[in-house]
């Protein structure tokens, strides 16, 4: 294919081995890897008997293959369909029944040279950067955890050795004007949000300026990624569905961000160690569920590079989507006004309940689990406050209000220990910030939470009870 180093990155991003049972077959990757390591050392056609004996061994050990000559027969044959890879005088090949491949007793008779298509073992072979680039997306997006041995196996050790990551482009931090700009220089979709670049590894994009700016959570480094679907409930197709492979593959993918006016850079490599389904606000202005993408920055794509806790928080993710959007039946849209306070309170305190009894024990993740802890219960708590402080022995709560028409409280567990407290009015309070503040560093917090807790539970059996 005459589409230079572009079109090459592409057919190679494209290369999407099918899943099977237990793993992906990962055939193709494998038989690339070695040609690109043949076309680095100036070789470029190989006999198929050559290509045979080398890689039996080699699907057997990184490909699980059963140790036959058969192995090969599938990816010598099939890798032609990615463009990657050419064998000389297919016409007297015979093919099996099914016509899909030459059968092995074929092959073997006629020996037919084969190799990577000329243009791309030029490139190959006289690019070395290139060829780095390129082995370097492989092995990231199929080889990672690097096995022990592959790079020496497939001839890359001293192409990439210690430069698998460092070789792939773009950058981490560099700048682009627009998407198309990107696009231009790397490939991928134009307009979606969480698309492949041309080496086929995922990209999220988060742009301030979007229906949702996606968030840090407090307390981590860690981000809130909103998913994919602008208006109406997210579903987990197209991008959701990329996420949540990347998610149990523990895959890095790249996350670009825009601020405000500014300019998209790629911000940096991050894993996805939690997923949450909570309430949003679409494009059009109504409420919709929408996937939270729990994205953990990390300075190298590479696994053996991930710090203790990023492994630690890929371990204790159970792969789920934890769903936090039953507990919020108050919709303003619905007419909810017409219901008393203490009638929405109630159904509030209800949902919370509901929500808090599924949630699973708190890990060190407890952070996560409070970013995204219940809307339902925070909104029962500020109905329950009548817009002020509830500390009995309030110095004085701020009159002003936000830009939202809102007055400024703080919710908050009253014991703030990441106990094991439920996400549940009566046992949580709205503060002033002085108030809050007293409770969380004053030195007699003590005294005060205990006094605190007392006020909450009585003002919850006092708007529940009211009601009966
Ligand atoms: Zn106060």
């Amino acid at each position: 294919m005459a589409d230079g180093a572009a079109g090459l990155i592409k057919r190679v991003g494209g290369l999407a081995p099918a899943a099977r049972d237990g793993g992906r077959a990962l055939h193709r990757p494998l038989l690339l890897l070695w040609a690109i390591g043949q076309a680095v050392q100036g070789r470029s056609e190989h006999r198929w008997s050559t290509v045979r004996d080398v890689l039996v061994p080699l699907l057997t050990a990184y490909a699980g293959a059963p140790a036959r000559a058969q192995s090969v027969v599938y990816p010598f044959w099939a890798l032609r369909n990615n463009h990657l890879w050419e064998v000389a005088e297919v016409e007297g090949l015979r093919l099996t029944s099914g016509g899909r491949r030459p059968t092995l007793t074929t092959l073997n008779e006629a020996d037919p040279l084969a190799g990577l298509p000329k243009n791309d073992f030029d490139l190959l072979s006289r690019d070395t950067e290139l060829a780095a680039r390129i082995t370097g997306s492989v092995i990231l997006r199929f080889f990672d955890p690097l096995p022990a041995g592959l790079l020496d196996a497939v001839g890359l050790t001293e192409l990439l050795v210690g430069r698998v990551d460092t070789s792939l482009r773009p950058r981490v931090g560099e700048p682009f004007t627009n998407r198309d700009t990107i696009a231009d220089a790397h490939g991928g979709n134009r307009v979606l949000g969480i698309t492949p670049l041309a080496d086929g590894i995922l990209t999220a994009y988060s742009d301030d300026q979007g229906p949702y700016a996606d968030k840090r959570i407090d307390g981590t480094d860690w981000i809130a990624y909103t998913g994919d679907g602008l208006s109406g409930d997210q579903q987990m197709r197209g991008g959701n569905k990329s996420m949540q492979r990347y998610r149990t593959e523990q895959r890095a993918l790249r996350y670009w961000h825009k601020p405000h006016r500014g300019q998209w850079t790629f911000q940096t490599w991050a894993v996805i160690v939690d997923c949450h389904r909570r309430w949003g606000r679409g494009e059009d202005g109504q409420m919709r569920r929408e996937y939270a993408w729990v994205l953990a920055p990390v300075a190298s794509p590479l696994h053996q590079d991930w710090p203790q806790p990023i492994l630690d928080a890929l371990r204790e993710d159970d792969g789920r989507v934890h769903d936090h959007t039953q507990d919020t039946p108050l919709d303003e849209t619905e007419g909810a006004e017409v219901l008393s306070g203490r009638e929405r309170y109630r159904r509030l305190s209800a949902a919370a309940g509901r929500t808090a009894s599924r949630r699973s024990a708190r890990s060190h993740r407890t952070e996560v689990e409070r970013y995204f802890r219940s809307p339902a219960a925070r909104q029962a708590v500020i109905l329950r406050s009548g817009g002020t402080c509830e500390n009995p022995r309030c110095l004085g709560h701020p009159e002003e209000l936000t830009d939202a028409g809102a007055p400024i409280l703080e919710v908050d567990h009253v014991n703030d220990l990441g106990n094991g407290g439920g996400d549940i009015p009566e046992t949580m309070i709205a503060l002033c910030p002085n108030c809050h503040a007293l409770k969380t560093r004053g030195r007699s917090r003590r005294e005060l939470q205990a006094a605190l807790l007392n006020v909450a539970r009585e003002r919850h059996r006092v708007f529940i009870e009211d009601m009966l």
